[in-house]
């Protein structure tokens, strides 16, 4: 079955401009019905890491904001915290990084909550009995919302191939040692030079797999194989970065790994959904970098649906129905070739529609209609 996905061009005229369209949008998409008066409705964005502009920007999220409250309903906006150390792995780092970005109070009217909490911690595990994961950790904050609304900037992304809302929802809504767990199946090691046996990943460690050992006046501490579980917990426990963070998941695996944290995701949440992706400043990586590159094709527009599959369909398709813009882009320019498969060029994208589409969160096969 073919499902709906709205859609309104990037161009503004007099009278309707980008605000008005987001506005038309959540109605023909009728977001409403996703959440009740009084429902905790998290909007799920991405912040933004600082130095990087390609992330979609507070004033537009604002009109998704005032929808929402016209409705009665209470939004707040959130993310998880990364796995990497960058400006947004722990809340303080992040809500600092978002307020930098312009995510004001003041100017998009809603409270930003990070959902695994300080330091990734808070997570709630959810069962879903899946090929890669039986349980998945999803975001305290999200998981215990009512709703959902995905926020999604629509973009190239060097470890998926495109990133929409499939990877925002399932990556960005995994806790810090979700993520680890996502991004590879190789358990930690300690690097002994690194560590002054703290002891801060022993009191984190679930499997007690961790004990601090003393060797030529050096204390260090060391996993034992045979007991760990790989949670990743002590990967993003460590202050000293002794305990290395694995990033050699395989494109497939990590794509299907991500659409089982979606799956978790909305889990609680079935009718409770709602999707937005951004195809404005469609650049080729991930907005997880300090920069970002220039767009390689035109702004295109805004799209919205209540099927995450159907609504990232539509935007690989609507990309690569355009002509390319050279720069990082140097062949498949033509209209109706694959921008994404030319830029990152050993990942199969659509591993994550199959995938998601055979645990049946949603179809691949759309109505575009113009809003
Ligand atoms: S938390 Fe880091 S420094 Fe502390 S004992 Fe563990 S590995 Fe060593
Ligand atoms: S991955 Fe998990 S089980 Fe293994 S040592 Fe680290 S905290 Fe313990």
């Amino acid at each position: 079955m073919s499902s709906d996905v709205f859609f309104a061009d990037a161009r503004s005229r007099s009278g309707n401009n980008l605000f008005t369209k987001i506005k038309n949008l959540f109605e023909a998409a009728n977001l409403k019905d996703v959440f009740k008066k009084d429902d905790f409705v998290a909007l799920k964005v991405h912040f933004g890491e600082p130095g990087n502009l390609g992330y979609v920007k507070p004033n537009l999220i604002r009109q998704i904001v005032e929808k929402i409250k016209e409705y009665k309903a209470h939004p707040f906006l959130t993310d998880t915290n990364t796995l990497y150390v960058g400006q947004r792995s722990n809340a303080i780092n992040h809500i600092k990084s978002a307020i930098e970005n312009g995510f004001a109070y003041s100017v998009v009217n809603a409270p930003i909550i990070i959902a695994d909490g300080l330091t990734g911690k808070e997570y709630y595990e959810v069962e879903i009995n899946q090929n890669y994961f039986k349980t998945v950790k999803i975001g305290g904050a999200i998981h215990h919302s009512d709703s959902i609304i995905v926020v999604s900037h629509f973009k190239g992304h060097e470890a998926t191939g495109f990133g929409g809302t499939l990877k925002n929802l399932g990556m960005g809504s995994g806790s810090r040692s979700g993520k680890q767990m996502m991004h590879s199946d190789i358990l930690p090691t300690i690097e002994i030079e690194k560590c002054n046996a703290c002891a801060k990943c022993i009191r984190w460690c679930p499997a007690n797999a961790i004990q601090v050992f003393k060797d030529n006046n050096q204390k260090y501490a060391k996993i034992d194989e045979k007991k760990c579980i790989g949670c990743g917990e002590c990967t993003v426990t460590c202050n000293y970065r002794a305990i290395a963070i694995n990033w050699k998941e395989e494109a497939d695996v990590l794509q299907k790994k991500i659409v089982e944290y979606a799956y978790g995701v909305l889990k609680n949440k079935e009718n409770q959904a709602g999707y937005f992706n951004f195809l404005l400043d469609i650049t080729p990586d991930c907005d997880c970098t300090s920069w970002n590159d220039i767009p390689f094709v035109n702004d295109i527009g805004i799209m919205a649906s209540k099927d995450p599959v159907a609504i990232d369909q539509a935007g690989v398709d609507i990309v690569n129905q355009k002509i390319g813009l050279e720069g990082r882009l140097t062949e498949n320019l033509k209209a109706g070739e694959d921008k994404f498969r030319s830029i990152h060029k050993n990942i199969n994208w659509e591993v994550q529609l199959e995938y998601a589409e055979k645990l049946k969160l949603g179809s691949r096969k759309y109505n575009l209609i113009e809003v």
